[in-house]
């Protein structure tokens, strides 16, 4: 789902602004943070701007994707000084890339675009993939990616829609006097450059008749079971999210206070929990805050 505004972004930030424009809220912007400590039952945060000592101290620095807009793991090393597990942290939402020299065949495919359906870490996801210079990219493998373990190969299907064997040999079936190629029937269900090199290993100038039940099953089970081995991603210079994070079994849901210090709070993505892409993580985000406010805005009625 996708919301716009009629008014761009400044819009929302500017109604967040005058929900915050009551008293009892100081905005320090911009600022930054350079340490925080916990002295008796206060919060010490020393900024670049000076010092601040607070009761309660959120933690929403977000995770590490996109350090050109300024992430840093500056929440997981808060976290981890004041004695929290971290569960590693890696880039999530992020394209793949492969050994240039494997990839080389793939990578004249750059801008390429079809549907495909991947099967990983117990997910089946069936969107748009993109084939990239350096690897693969678009929603599907955005997805796949936070799934990922290094030194795993993917197991990807080209051409979900239809069973392409079957398609091939009862074509064949019927190719002996038009002499069709394979290149006839698959380009008709997938990209003309993508069909070009999954036939490139077949010999060449056969018709569908001439090749044989063998090669067309073969054929098929390349594209239904395109299998590539990633050597990495693009890191958190591309991607949307981290993984990983403050271990979520060392704060309370219901208002996420740490549950080893108190009046330590955790929102967001520097916690433990990622999002499948859709809006997903903005909606921890604010879910979280949401939580939390409520909570301590109750704790400080008490
Ligand atoms: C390119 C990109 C596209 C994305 N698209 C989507 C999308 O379409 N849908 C979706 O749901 N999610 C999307 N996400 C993910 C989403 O942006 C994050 O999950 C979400 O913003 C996390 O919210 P947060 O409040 O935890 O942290 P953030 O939004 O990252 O906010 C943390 C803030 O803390 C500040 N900060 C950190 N350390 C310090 C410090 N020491 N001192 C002062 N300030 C500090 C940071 O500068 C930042 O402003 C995208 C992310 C990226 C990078």
């Amino acid at each position: 789902m996708q919301y716009f505004t009629r008014d761009g972004s400044h819009a929302i930030v500017n109604l967040l602004l005058k929900h915050c424009d009551t008293p009892n809220i100081e905005i320090h912007n911009p600022v930054s943070v350079l340490e925080m400590q916990k002295e008796g039952d206060e919060f010490r945060i020393i900024c670049d701007k000076g010092e601040v000592r607070a009761k309660y101290l959120i933690i929403g620095t977000g995770g590490m994707a996109a350090p050109a807009v300024g992430a840093t793991d500056f929440g997981l090393h808060i976290a981890r000084k004041f004695g929290h597990t971290i569960v590693p942290a890696n880039p999530a939402l992020v394209p793949l890339v492969f050994d240039p020299k494997e990839w080389e065949p793939f990578s004249q495919l750059a801008g390429v675009s079809l549907r495909a359906i991947i099967a990983i870490g117990g997910c089946v996801f069936e969107d748009d993939m993109l084939f990239t210079h350096k690897g693969l990219s678009g929603p599907l493998i955005l997805n796949a990616s936070s799934y990922w373990n290094e030194g795993e190969e993917l197991s990807i299907n080209l051409c979900p829609s239809i069973d392409l064997a079957e398609v091939l040999i009862e074509a064949s079936k019927s190719s002996g006097s038009n002499k069709s190629k394979p290149a006839s029937i698959l380009e008709q269900y997938m990209p003309k450059r993508l069909e070009a090199v999954m036939v490139g290993a077949l010999p060449p100038n056969r018709n569908l008749s001439e090749l044989g039940h063998k090669a067309l099953r073969q054929l098929a089970d390349s594209i239904h079971n395109f299998r590539v081995k990633p050597t990495g991603t693009q890191g958190y210079k591309k991607a949307e999210a981290m993984s990983g994070g403050v271990d979520t079994k060392e704060v309370d849901p219901k208002s996420m206070q740490s549950k080893l210090v108190d009046g330590l709070y955790f929102i967001g993505e520097v916690l433990d929990i990622t999002g499948h892409l859709g809006g997903y993580n903005f909606q921890w985000a604010w879910s979280s805050a949401v939580t939390c406010a409520r909570a301590l805005k109750s704790r400080l009625s008490e």
